[in-house]
């Protein structure tokens, strides 16, 4: 697994940040909640990944090969910009240096294993490669709340979603997230997969994209 060294733009220049902590946001789209039998919460559930997760999208996915079922989470991710913590009056315009994909790769099995015995979900969230991550656009905060979103596999759609979907939205979701940890320049926050979460097998082809902005296309692997 190579180790994630930097953010490129569409265009395939370096942004100028460094790679830093994933924040993320489960039970975020209702028929994703449905589809898990699992029921809303009240505020954001959050979970982390380390650094060590992050991957380049375009390469191909690894996935682990002896640790039951991995999952496809397609989400949109935000990079920050600037230091956002509980002290910092929130303008996602400034704070926040664009858009991108990730997968929110997980074993399900596993966090089904951690979900029944109360344990936390480290081991099935935030292995090695667990979030595969595209370029990153600039855009405007409202435009981040209307973006649509797919994933393909073998050339069928298998997650689309849209940010006006979400149940918390941007805004709410960073309020929540400063409260309760410093999001630092480089680091990234993933907003939730919609429906449509399914295994992933060796062979596998991958597209994602977010509407015609950012597509990205690769396979799934399987690692030791
Ligand atoms: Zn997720």
């Amino acid at each position: 697994m190579k180790l994630f060294k930097s953010f490129q733009d569409i265009d395939g220049n370096t942004i100028d940040l460094p790679v830093g902590k994933v924040i993320c946001v489960g039970q975020n789209y209702a028929e994703h909640i449905q589809e898990m039998a699992s029921t809303r919460t009240r505020s954001p559930m959050l979970f982390m990944k380390p650094n060590t997760s992050l991957v380049d999208a375009s390469l191909p996915i690894e996935i682990p090969i002896d640790k039951g079922e991995c999952h496809n989470e397609i989400e949109v991710a935000l990079l920050v910009k600037q230091t956002i913590n509980r002290h910092t009056v929130l303008d996602v315009e400034s704070q926040i240096w664009g858009v991108g994909l990730a997968l929110d790769l997980t074993l399900r099995d596993i966090q089904a294993k951690c979900k029944q015995k109360g344990h936390p979900w480290e081991k099935s969230k935030s292995f090695d490669g667990s979030c595969p991550i595209s370029s990153f656009i600039p855009v405007s905060p409202d435009t981040m709340s209307t973006l649509s979103f797919q994933l393909d596999v073998n050339g069928v759609t298998r997650q689309s979603g849209n940010t006006s979907n979400m149940i918390f939205d941007i805004e709410t979701l960073l309020n929540e997230i400063k409260s309760h940890f410093t999001l630092l320049p480089g680091d990234i926050v993933l907003t939730g997969t919609p429906k449509g979460v399914a295994p992933l097998f060796s062979g596998d082809s991958i597209a994602m994209k977010l509407e015609n902005k950012i597509c990205v296309n690769t396979e799934v692997v399987t690692c030791l």
